[in-house]
């Protein structure tokens, strides 16, 4: 028995085979072939495997986003197919003797350059599609798994970090709980875990051996320990452990359905937050109160290259209106930093994080932002939609976003298409500077969300990607409870609401104060609803309320 210890930032315990993630290693043979039939139908054969997952992708993205989404993998399908292209390939496989690898990436490289040579915009864009398909081809002759999972079983997933368009990607019915030898509590990775509802440890570094791919694991995101090969009473033991997981669950269960008011009537709202359309049967399933944060960036990580207006609307308006009427606040596009996605063509800079990244990008690229827009306003026909910008420093940023939004909104009355006159427009507050001038920023919108992640990070100067900064890290720094109070104090004053979105919102220890300092919401992961409800509805705040506060401001706190 060999016993891991990681930190662990996603409840539960699962058992299962250990799983390394796959990518493609990037380094690609290249070597004259002996029987160029024999890998011309090498190529034949990954050709065919490319085709029928971008079928089942196809499926995937109609039953998540309607008919427009699917078009681009059906498109890929036909491209993979075009005689041209294959032509090509059998050329540089049985003239020139070239591996099969080699001769697919030649082919795409050459008819991509053929494409971004057009005059017409729509062929040019082709050249990102064929490196696409050659990408996939490739990487299926190499042994690479899209979507990293080649098990017939599910498994327990373990890598380094997973970046964003992976996690995207994951088949997620394979996946029964998370290792990672890096990350960190606010990572993709873990908000991911979160999200579904399985166990994550992170942080384990180089204690994770390729050699243990395979074996039998057991992992606790309550202790951050992973076990692999675990002794009979270990393995009983946490058996158990998992069973009263899952009773404690049971018992949570028959809170759904009942009001989040503490003992003495203070009332709070609890919502979910979402990465995709189809994290909505999670929200509803833990009896969310609606979504606080949609991190609409998702939707453009699952695809190749800018999704259009039409796929966009369709996103959105399924959420809407599998929601039923119940607010849903959708995040303007969030990428940058650590979610970086190739069709941007962002250039490197020294420091992403705080650099060009979400209404940054929106407003120095306003035909992206316009699209999301009026993808938005028109879902906003089918539901309850509040819109809100990410990662605000200015009050002329916010007046910019607004005015596009009044430019969509007069485009859209002046084409006849309906959307509703009732959408709120907030923003996050996730920069220092944002709490430090939230009551000039307060007269400018409807709401405020929290983004404790990123407020966390900026604050107090600690890298949120970073887990090695341990005990310089701490996740009730009194700086950001402060400035969550000066946030929320300024929307109050202003008569709008204030609410967390980051994932400070689920901390049970935090509940009381959040109470106490009168926030509106909190917009949790799916999963933390129910043990949010129930620590809400244990909690006398006036009792604890004037210590709390008195605490936080105090100069005694000497941290
Ligand atoms: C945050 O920063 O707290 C937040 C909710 O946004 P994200 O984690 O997507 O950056
Ligand atoms: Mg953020």
């Amino acid at each position: 028995m060999i016993t891991i210890q990681g930190k662990g930032v996603s409840t539960g315990v699962a058992a299962g085979p250990l799983y390394f993630y796959q990518r493609a290693s990037g380094t690609l043979r290249r070597f004259e072939v002996e029987d160029r039939e024999a890998e011309f139908a090498r190529f034949k054969a990954a050709q065919a495997k490319a085709i029928e997952q971008l079928g089942v992708l196809a499926e995937k993205a109609r039953a998540e986003a309607g008919d427009e989404a699917a078009m681009l993998f059906e498109t890929h399908q036909m491209m993979c197919e075009d005689l041209d292209y294959e032509e090509a390939i059998e050329g540089f496989i049985k003239e020139s003797g070239l591996n099969a690898e080699a001769a697919v990436t030649d082919a795409g490289a050459f008819q991509a350059e053929a494409f971004a040579a057009m005059e017409d915009d729509y062929f040019k864009a082709r050249a990102a599609d064929v490196k696409d398909i050659s990408g996939r081809i490739v990487g299926i002759l190499m042994g690479v798994v899209q979507g990293g999972i080649d098990s017939d079983v599910p498994v327990i997933l373990a890598s380094d970090d997973l970046a964003p368009s992976e996690t995207v990607q994951l088949d997620k019915s394979k996946i029964l709980g998370f290792v990672t030898s890096g990350g960190s509590g606010s990572s993709h990775t873990a908000i991911l875990a979160r999200t579904m509802g399985i166990p994550a440890i992170i942080g384990v570094g180089d204690q994770l051996k390729p050699e243990y791919q395979g074996r039998d694991v057991i992992v606790d995101g309550g202790t951050g320990s992973v076990i692999i090969d675990a002794d009979d009473d270990t393995r009983a033991r946490l058996m158990q452990k998992r069973a009263e997981i899952l009773k404690r669950q049971e018992l949570l269960n028959q809170l759904k359905g009942q009001p989040n008011v503490s003992k003495d009537g203070q009332e709070i709202r609890v919502y979910c937050n979402i990465g995709n359309p189809e994290d909505v049967h999670a929200v509803l399933e833990n009896d969310g109160g609606g979504i606080g944060l949609f991190r609409s960036e998702f939707l453009y990580l699952n695809c190749d290259d800018y999704p259009s207006e039409d796929y966009q609307f369709e996103a959105y308006k399924k959420v809407l209106s599998d929601m039923g009427g119940k607010e849903v606040v959708i995040r303007t596009l969030d990428i940058g930093a650590d979610k970086m996605i190739g069709y941007f063509n962002l250039p490197h800079e020294e420091n992403p994080a705080l650099g060009n990244r979400a209404l940054r990008i929106c407003l120095s690229r306003p035909e992206i932002f316009r699209t999301q827009l009026r993808a938005l306003y028109r879902a906003s026909a089918y539901g309850r939609l509040s819109i809100m910008f990410p990662m605000v420093a200015s009050v002329w940023e916010v007046r910019e976003a607004k005015k596009m939004c009044e430019q969509v909104k007069k485009e859209l009355r002046a084409e006849g298409i309906p959307y509703s006159d009732e959408v709120d427009v907030g923003i996050m507050i996730e920069t220092p500077a944002a709490a430090v001038i939230s009551d000039r920023l307060a007269k400018e919108v409807d709401f405020f969300s929290i983004g404790t992640n990123d407020l966390t990070q900026y604050t107090t100067a600690i890298d949120r990607q970073n887990n090695d900064l341990g005990r310089f890290f701490n996740a009730h720094h009194p700086a950001v409870l402060r400035l969550i109070k000066m946030a929320c104090d300024n929307a109050h004053k202003a008569g709008i609401w204030c609410g967390i979105c980051g994932e400070l919102g689920a901390d049970l220890e935090l509940t009381e104060l959040f109470l106490s300092i009168g926030l509106d919401e909190l917009s949790v992961s799916p999963r933390a609803v129910l043990p949010l409800r129930q620590k809400v509805r244990e909690a006398q705040v006036r009792n604890v309320r004037e210590k709390l506060l008195a605490d936080l401001m105090s100069d005694e706190n000497t941290i």
